[in-house]
């Protein structure tokens, strides 16, 4: 068996996301994603101890989803990786979506449900091919671990966080509306599979949460307020409350319209300054 490294697993989350199983399931059969992006956080990064004192001690560090997983075996942190991956809208979802207002396309709607099939197809895939290499591996929002709860200080949350791990993993960072601004912008959706493998964390280009939104960093911008069709997005930030009520009208719509059980909005990332890249200026060396 080849030596399992960050390039090798790189390849393979590439190779899946160029298979068959990428598809946001139109009579075309149009891939759900545009090409991936991968990132590396070790399981004892500060942050995640971080992330469970802000967020709430329900929040789950890395390894348990692995301790939950194989009960009989112990598992160093020091020696464990998360992996952490952005799939990006495709740039026919993103142009549908720019022109809708309201109610969302149906190429989002097909990303929100058929996408993260996709995206919980990898998961499982990824654990498979760890597994086949004899390397413990559990991708926490499959895990029986994993499950909603409501933060003192956030509102709806749950004990894992797909785009916290991918910040974590050098991906992007945080925005007004809570999107995870990354390379290939905010219109897209994460992924993360925690493995028994020590291997280099990827490089945070970053030294605030918030550096790649023009908001946090300039006090200018705010499209994503003016995108938003119920005002879920404030100065303040991001109302998940108001955003779930919104999301929930969109469960009627999307069968009546587009024939398929589904819901989405996603307007807060589509048609914005960080849709598709770190805003200009704001970008880091090289980026
Ligand atoms: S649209 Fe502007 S204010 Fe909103 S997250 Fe993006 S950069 Fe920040
Ligand atoms: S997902 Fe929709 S409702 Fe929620 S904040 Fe974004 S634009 Fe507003």
């Amino acid at each position: 068996m080849p030596k399992t490294t960050a390039r090798s697993i790189t390849a393979e989350i590439r190779r899946f996301m160029e298979s068959p199983a990428n598809t946001m399931k139109n009579t075309d059969d149009e891939p759900a994603w545009a090409a991936p992006l991968v990132g590396l956080s070790s399981a004892a990064d500060p942050l995640y101890v971080f992330y469970r004192e802000d967020i709430g001690d329900f929040f789950q560090p890395p390894v348990a989803f692995l301790a939950h997983k194989y009960p009989d075996r112990t598992f160093d942190p020091e020696r464990a990786t998360v992996v952490s991956w952005i799939l990006p809208q495709t740039e026919a979802t993103k142009r549908d979506h720019r022109a809708e207002k309201f109610f969302p396309s149906e190429r989002w709607a097909r990303t929100r449900i058929f996408g993260e099939e996709v995206n919980v197809a990898l998961r499982r895939h990824l654990e498979a091919f760890f597994d086949a290499r004899g390397i413990a591996a559990s991708a926490p929002q499959i895990s029986p671990l994993w499950e909603l709860k409501l933060s003192e200080k956030y509102g709806y949350a749950s004990v894992w966080s797909e785009r916290h791990a991918a910040h974590a993993a050098g991906l992007g960072t945080f925005g007004l509306s809570d999107g995870l601004i990354t390379p290939a912008g905010k219109a897209h959706r994460a992924g993360s599979v925690v493995i028994d493998l020590p291997l280099k964390p990827s490089k945070r280009p970053y030294d605030t949460h918030t550096a790649y939104c023009l908001f946090h960093k300039k006090g200018t911008c705010g499209k994503c307020m003016e995108r938003c069709p119920i005002g879920a997005i404030t100065k303040k930030g991001h109302d998940k409350t108001l955003c779930s009520s919104y999301v929930d009208m969109t469960v009627e719509y999307v069968p009546r319209h587009y024939h398929f059980d589904g819901y989405g909005c996603g307007f807060c990332q589509t048609g914005i300054p960080c849709e598709s890249a770190i805003p200009k200026g704001l970008r880091p060396k090289g980026g």
